[in-house]
């Protein structure tokens, strides 16, 4: 059985102005909008499917600092003082608890991996510290397979984003902002060399700015601006359990599994050393942009050759914005899990922890990240374009960072000193995305 994750009602009409426009209902598009509108600005979020229905409701539910990239640290603990007062700020509940993060190493080698990232963690008094095997053993009761240590960072923590955005896109509503759902994004238009208008399937709506938080889209949707934006998708095979007692109440990553309590009293599974390349035409034309995060991830990476190519090598890179375009083709993108893959990745997380032995599942489901050749994302205004803003690239972290990269992006949209340094996330750290793209 698919994923289900809760819809919002739809709002009915139109505006014909909005100071803002954000493309993209996930959980940056939605809480850009919501710090925009508790600023008094009319912020407008259009979603070509259901708000919250891909990548942001379709993730593991980590929120996590540890290993996260330096230049991502000061987002992240924006992200997680957000995190930590969420319920309130949304006034729903969102799932969020801290309730800590473990990762397991097999080897001395990772471990020393896991050391080197402490010192980033001390800079910023993180709590994050390693666990020696018997340390293991206390922390992880019932874990049968030997590791030669772990790094637990007890603040670390989870939400449910099954709910999430959902609740986070209601207090937007609250505060004054519109939702479109099931209303896609064609395209923008431009006065005098800035934005003026984005043009929806239901009609244009006058702006000043445009935020794009596409996700998994962001390249479709700049590709047909002339921006070469070097994003690709990996597919995550996720399941969850029904309620289950007696294996840890903690997030737990090892080499080849993955997992984390859930507020329904099930597990979130995965298998963490193993995600699904899909082969398609962007994979030719990126190829010298990911070579080495491909070098780097090649035990993790499963290439895979199948319907997606001609699916994507068919969806048109061009339109004109009359014309119905592929984000109204496809309202949401829900891709076939890998079986193979979770059936390995629970394998190995019931040898390491027998007590999972009698789980029960209850969903699983596909989810497409969008990766960016340094897994880090774009923050920031198109130099070229002004008042145009991409959030987008999260490649694979951005539920947890989520919160604060809103806020970093708002504070960018008004004008504001920001809390947090956007430079790491320009855009302009990739040459050649101020390459105009060949139309084909
Ligand atoms: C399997 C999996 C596991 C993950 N696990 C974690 C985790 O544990 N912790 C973590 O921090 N992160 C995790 N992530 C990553 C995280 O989910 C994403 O980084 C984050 O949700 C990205 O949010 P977003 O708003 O940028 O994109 P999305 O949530 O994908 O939202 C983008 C939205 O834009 C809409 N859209 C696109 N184009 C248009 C258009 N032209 N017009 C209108 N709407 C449009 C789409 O329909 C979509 O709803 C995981 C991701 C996956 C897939």
């Amino acid at each position: 059985m698919g994923i289900t994750i809760e819809t919002i009602d739809p709002d009915a009409s139109l505006p014909k102005r909005s100071d803002v426009i954000v493309i993209g209902g996930g959980i940056i598009g939605i809480m850009t909008g919501l710090f925009l509108a508790k600023e008094g600005i009319s912020v407008t979020v259009c979603e070509k499917g259901e708000v919250g229905h891909e990548q942001s409701g379709r993730n593991w539910g980590w929120v996590r600092i540890m290993g996260r990239d330096p230049s991502e640290i000061p987002l992240g603990l924006e992200s997680m003082r957000l995190w930590s007062e969420m319920d309130k700020l949304v006034g729903g509940d969102t799932g969020f608890t801290r309730s800590g993060i473990v990762y397991v190493a097999d080897t001395p080698a990772k471990l020393a991996e896991h050391e080197a990232w402490l010192d980033h963690a001390r800079q910023y008094q993180l709590d994050s510290r390693l666990l020696n095997s018997r340390e293991i053993e206390g922390v992880l009761p019932g874990c049968k397979r030997a590791f030669a240590g772990a790094l637990f960072t007890p603040s670390d923590a989870r939400a449910e984003p099954q709910k999430a955005v959902p609740a986070m896109a209601r207090a937007l509503r609250r505060h004054g902002g519109t939702v479109l759902t099931r209303c896609a994004v064609r395209g923008i238009e431009t006065t005098a060399g800035r934005v003026s208008a984005v043009v929806t399937e239901r009609g244009t709506i006058a702006c000043s700015q445009v935020v794009l938080a596409g996700g998994a889209w962001s390249r479709l949707f700049l590709g047909n601006l002339g921006i070469d934006f070097p994003q690709l998708k990996v597919l995550g095979s996720v399941l969850r359990t029904e309620p289950l007692d007696g294996p840890p109440p903690y997030a737990v990553g090892g080499s080849d599994f993955a997992f984390r309590k859930r507020q329904d009293g099930g597990y979130t599974i995965a298998h963490r050393g193993a995600s699904t390349a899909e082969i398609v035409p962007d994979s030719f034309r990126l190829f010298g942009d990911f070579l080495p995060s491909l070098v780097k991830q090649r035990h993790e990476l499963r290439l895979h050759l199948g319907a997606r190519f001609l699916e994507e090598a068919r969806t048109p890179r061009r339109w004109a914005l009359d014309e119905v375009t592929p984000f109204e083709r496809m309202r949401v993108l829900d891709p076939a899990p890998a079986s193979n893959i979770l059936n390995e990745g629970q394998a190995n997380l019931i040898k390491a922890f027998p007590a999972f032995a009698g789980l029960k599942i209850a969903q699983a489901w596909g989810g497409f990240v969008d990766a960016m050749p340094d897994a880090v994302p774009v923050i920031g205004e198109v130099p070229r374009l002004p008042g145009f803003f991409i959030a987008s690239g999260f490649s694979g972290h951005g539920f947890g960072i989520g919160p604060g990269a809103a806020r970093l992006i708002a504070d960018l949209v008004r004008g504001a000193r920001p809390l947090i340094d956007a430079r790491p996330f320009r855009l302009e750290r990739f040459a050649r995305l101020e390459r105009t793209t060949r139309a084909e």
